[in-house]
């Protein structure tokens, strides 16, 4: 099978809600499940990060339909690139909002990989990005109290 890893940020259209998040979480998890994607959404200040893998066609189906949504823009395809396995096999999709994890620990771990404490992963490499969203990873599953409540 030919395994692909997608990467890209895009800038959410309006201030989403737990609930909004909460909706784009459901649906994707039952649409990746039927097509065998995995990975990790992360937002913050506007900002979505997102990591798709899977099988080449249905990555790219599955991004295609995701960057005609009309809840965020400007989508910056960060990275596509074949891979010898999943990172994030146990995630259909993740949601994690990172203003709700610990202040201290995000705004470290988000200059730890970016020029400034804000979150802007357009201005990320595909490196930094793959670091940071496996630290995000763990540290949402490190701890039960950081888990976003759907
Ligand atoms: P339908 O449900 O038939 O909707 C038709 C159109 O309306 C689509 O363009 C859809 O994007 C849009 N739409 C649907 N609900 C809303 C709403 N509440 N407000 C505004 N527009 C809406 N889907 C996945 O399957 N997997 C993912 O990993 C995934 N990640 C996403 C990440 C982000 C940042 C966003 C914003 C959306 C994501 N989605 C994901 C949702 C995806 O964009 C589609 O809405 C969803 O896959 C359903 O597609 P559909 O063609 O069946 O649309």
């Amino acid at each position: 099978m030919n395994l692909y890893r997608l990467v890209y940020s895009s800038q959410a259209s309006l201030e989403l809600s737990p609930e909004n998040l909460q909706e784009i979480s459901t649906v994707s998890q039952k649409n990746n499940q039927l097509d065998g994607i995995t990975g990790l959404l992360c937002y913050s200040d506007l900002m979505f990060l997102q990591i798709l893998e899977g099988e080449h066609q249905q990555v790219s189906k599955t991004y295609h339909r995701i960057v005609g949504d009309k809840r965020h823009h400007t989508p910056i395809l960060i990275e596509c690139v074949p891979i010898k396995n999943r990172l994030f096999e146990i995630w259909s999709m993740q949601t994690i909002s990172l203003s709700d994890l610990a202040d201290s620990q995000m705004s470290t771990l988000i200059l730890k990989y970016s020029g400034s404490p804000k979150f802007k992963p357009n201005g990320m490499s595909p490196c930094q990005c793959l670091n940071f969203m496996q630290e995000v990873a763990n540290i949402y599953q490190l701890s039960d109290t950081l888990a976003i409540d759907f």
